[in-house]
């Protein structure tokens, strides 16, 4: 008879059926990309539900992206047809945060902790380098903190990691002194760093067996994609959770902790699928361990191994390509990913003079694409680096490409969000020193140093907190004028506290971060201060904080039942890793680390240059250079259809022009998979011939390619804009660049453009700042312009 999960192995290969349909303790899924990995999970989760041969709350399942953990969930629902409310679909992160939200107080924290991001922790680091004196033995703040975090992913804590140091020498010892500063502050603060989230989990469910045993018997299907990505305490986590529940624990020091007397075993422990691909392995320098995936027979014995080679993403060329350039890595296991699409379309390269002409070339490709039936949010653009998103921004505003930058948002980096957040900090974790010193003098109240040294000291004298030291405003011995601006700041933080954190276990209502945040932000004076000032950027700060404000709006509306506390880590979480909006119906901007996973019908891999593609600093690196080629194929591999290769001859950065060289990865592309629109060679001088779109923008003042010089100035004009300033991308519109706010256009008027010379409006479309033209050049065809900020003046 039909099994009941039948329809869920409809379409599967072979291999991809047992994937899903083998019961046994210990699963590893290990394939190039693109072949089914993450959508075989996804059917195994939906067909041990089917089956019933488990409860939803009794699945684990750990995804690389937050945005990843939202379709996974998604695909299983449509699977099975029934919302699997109790499953766990998240991040390590997020687990991590769940679990140490119910179980923190069993180790001096509370549920209502503070989670620091880097630039959080960076900022503590930074003070305790300077009060330990850290630079006189050569310790950096950057430095000092990718130690610790190295040591965190490795699960050492400063006691272990002084147990096996060359403690003769100095920095080494002042280095073990800020480790363990920086750990007791976090603690004080009642604050998990990201590192901490996953070290501490495995720290406590290894202090307290009782408690991981509650997770143990909970979780009896642990499935964990992007494999090839875990460091080592992520292994470890993994490992804690698929033991046997009342397994005696590995004895430990705990610090003075109680070690709980194990109860003798009574189930197995929980089947593990873990999916990877050595290949994508892309987080070496963040501990990642591709050891993982190889000693995975070893470390659970029995297990099954499938291999998945067929890969249903991309076409024959573009599979050649990422085929034929991980081969030059070595020590890697060869395996041949195959497709029955067929060859499907050229890969597409371009060189452009500068990063803007190799941004016009995106833009132009990918309005290209758009007229012949391409939504944008099936195209995406790869960067090696944040900063190369600038040039591409200013040109697609400039020709109306919609666009949206995924990943590792600014949003959450600004000052004025990072001052909002600071007061909710404040308000949910009193505890949190840093939240409340940040606040401080934000707006300026006349709180300087002196004062905030003063409510350190009485607090240190009178072991209270730094909260409870505000509230003591008359002891602190400051002058009237102060002392009427702190008593301020506290009836505000206690306020928006009364109404977001109400007492005796009466909930908040979901409208609550909403209105304590408004509250905050209002009766502090911060939006009065930003409305009075008639700096510019101060307009656009308003926008952010309104757009935080909306943030929390959607946060009530998704989470009825959400507190502070949920909206904290949420955005915590998220301002980690990924964006909280989707992109639909925008072209998505992102690093090359953003991309994994991830597929679009076409793609654009730009900067492909030596110093950026390979990066500069990979080097040194010892393996550096092969992950700069992990990078690069994942890049390739996101392709369904259209790949494009493109890269700069100048390049400009930090306000300096460099020339740059074509990246070696490109040579390993076997040639004839490439159609160049303009090859390093056209553009270099060593013939080939100028390219259609080159001539036709007008951009070719006189360079035959004759020239003997090979990156002679004379044959590379520079950019024609300056370098941008970030600080003048608010909004990410240029907003100095140009505001034709008011400038009256019709249909039949005539206008010149910087870069396209004269053309003809055909037609009007949208209004205010959002207003349209269509305008048809007379040397490049039609163009769409954002009239607000294009460059274009009425003839
Ligand atoms: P990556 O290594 O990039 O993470 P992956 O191995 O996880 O890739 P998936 O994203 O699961 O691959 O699948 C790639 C694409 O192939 C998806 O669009 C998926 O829907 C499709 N696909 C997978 N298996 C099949 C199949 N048997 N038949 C048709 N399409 C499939
Ligand atoms: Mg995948």
């Amino acid at each position: 008879e039909a099994r009941p999960d039948a329809d869920l192995l409809e379409g599967l290969n072979g291999p991809q059926r047992e994937a899903v349909t083998y019961r046994g303790q210990a699963l590893l899924i290990v394939a190039g990309a693109g072949s089914g990995k993450t959508s075989v999970l996804t059917r195994r989760i939906a067909s041990l539900l089917r089956t019933r041969e488990a409860y939803p709350s009794q699945i684990l399942a750990i995804t690389f992206t937050n945005k990843a953990a939202g379709e996974m969930r998604e695909r299983v629902h449509q699977l099975i047809g029934q919302r699997a409310d109790g499953m766990w679909i998240s991040t390590f992160h997020s687990a991590c945060v769940r679990i140490l939200r119910r179980e923190a107080q069993q180790f001096g924290f509370t549920k209502a902790f503070t989670i620091y991001d880097s630039g959080d922790s960076r900022a503590l680091i930074k003070r305790l380098v300077k009060e330990h004196e850290g630079d006189a033995f050569g310790l950096t703040p950057a430095g000092t903190q990718s130690r610790i975090s190295k040591l965190k992913n490795e699960l050492a804590d400063a006691e272990s990691y002084a147990r096996q140091a060359n403690t003769s020498d100095p920095a080494e010892r002042v280095f073990i002194e800020i480790f363990a500063a920086y750990q007791r502050e976090l603690q004080r603060a009642n604050a998990f760093d990201f590192d901490d989230l996953i070290a501490q989990t495995v720290y406590l469910f290894r202090a307290f067996p009782q408690v991981a045993d509650v997770y143990r018997k909970r979780f009896r299907h642990i499935l964990v994609d992007e494999y090839q990505d875990t460091n080592h305490a992520q292994y470890a986590l993994i490992h804690e959770l698929t033991r046997p529940p009342g397994s005696d624990a590995e004895p430990m020091s705990a610090g003075g902790m109680m070690i709980f007397e194990a109860e003798p075993a009574a189930e197995s422990g929980a089947s593990l699928t873990v999916v990877g691909d050595s290949d994508q392995s892309i987080y070496a320098f963040r501990g990642a361990d591709i050891r993982n995936i190889s000693e995975f027979e070893r470390d659970y014995p029995g297990a099954k191994v499938v291999l998945l080679e067929q890969n249903y993403r991309s076409t024959q060329n573009i599979l050649s390509a990422a085929n034929a350039v991980i081969s030059n890595n070595f020590d890697r296991k060869d395996k041949k990913l195959w497709t029955d699409v067929g060859a499907g379309d050229p890969i597409i390269g371009f060189t452009g003079y500068s990063q803007h002409d190799e941004a016009q070339f995106v833009a132009d490709e990918i309005e290209a694409l758009h007229r012949k039936g391409v939504d944008y949010a099936q195209m995406a653009v790869f960067y090696r680096t944040n900063s190369q998103s600038r040039a591409l921004e200013e040109i697609f505003i400039r020709s109306a490409v919609p666009y949206k930058i995924m990943g590792g948002t600014k949003f959450y980096e600004r000052a004025e969000i990072k001052d909002a957040l600071a007061y909710l900090v404040a308000v949910a974790n009193p505890a949190d020193e840093m939240a409340l010193r940040r606040i401080l003098n934000k707006p300026r109240r006349g709180i300087g140093d002196v004062t905030e040294t003063a409510i350190a000291r009485y607090a240190a004298e009178h072991g209270i907190t730094f909260r409870d030291a505000l509230a003591n405003s008359p002891q602190l011995g400051v002058g009237p004028k102060l002392q009427k601006a702190i008593d301020q700041l506290d009836a505000v933080l206690s306020e928006a506290s009364a109404l977001m954190l109400p007492a005796s276990g009466e909930l908040a209502p979901s409208t609550a971060v909403t209105e304590g945040l408004t509250l905050l932000l209002n009766k502090s004076g911060y939006f009065d201060a930003l409305r009075a000032s008639r700096d510019p950027q101060d307009e656009a700060r308003l926008e952010n904080l309104d757009e935080l404000v909306a943030v929390t709006r959607e946060f009530a509306r998704n989470n009825p039942d959400g507190t502070i506390i949920d909206f904290l880590t949420e955005v915590a979480l998220v301002a980690d890793a990924d964006d909280l909006d989707d992109a639909s119906g925008s072209v998505s901007l992102m690093t090359l680390h953003t991309a994994k996973g991830l597929e679009y019908d076409a793609v654009f891999l730009t900067g492909v240059e030596e110093d950026l593609l390979p990066h500069r600093i990979s080097a040194g690196e010892p393996g550096g250079p092969q992950e700069e080629r992990r990078l690069f194929y994942v890049g390739i591999t996101r392709a369904r259809k259209r790949l494009h290769v493109s890269l700069a001859m100048t390049r400009a950065q930090f306000g300096e022009v460099t020339v740059a060289m074509p990246s070696r990865f490109l040579q390993e592309i076997p040639a004839d998979l490439i159609d160049w629109r303009q090859s390093p060679g056209d553009v270099n001088g060593r013939g080939g011939t100028q390219s259609r779109a080159l001539n036709a923008r007008g951009r070719r003042p006189g360079q035959g390619g004759t020239s003997g010089s090979r990156y002679g100035d004379d044959l590379v004009p520079l950019p024609k804009r300056a370098p941008a300033d970030p600080s003048k991308f608010p909004n990410r519109i240029p907003a100095k660049v140009r505001d034709n706010g008011d400038m009256e256009l019709a249909a039949g008027d005539r206008i010149r453009h910087d870069d396209f010379g004269e053309g003809r409006v055909d037609a009007i479309t949208g209004e205010g700042a959002k207003r349209v033209a269509h305008v048809r050049f007379d040397t490049v065809g039609a163009k769409k312009l954002l009239v607000k900020i294009a460059p274009i003046s009425k003839l």
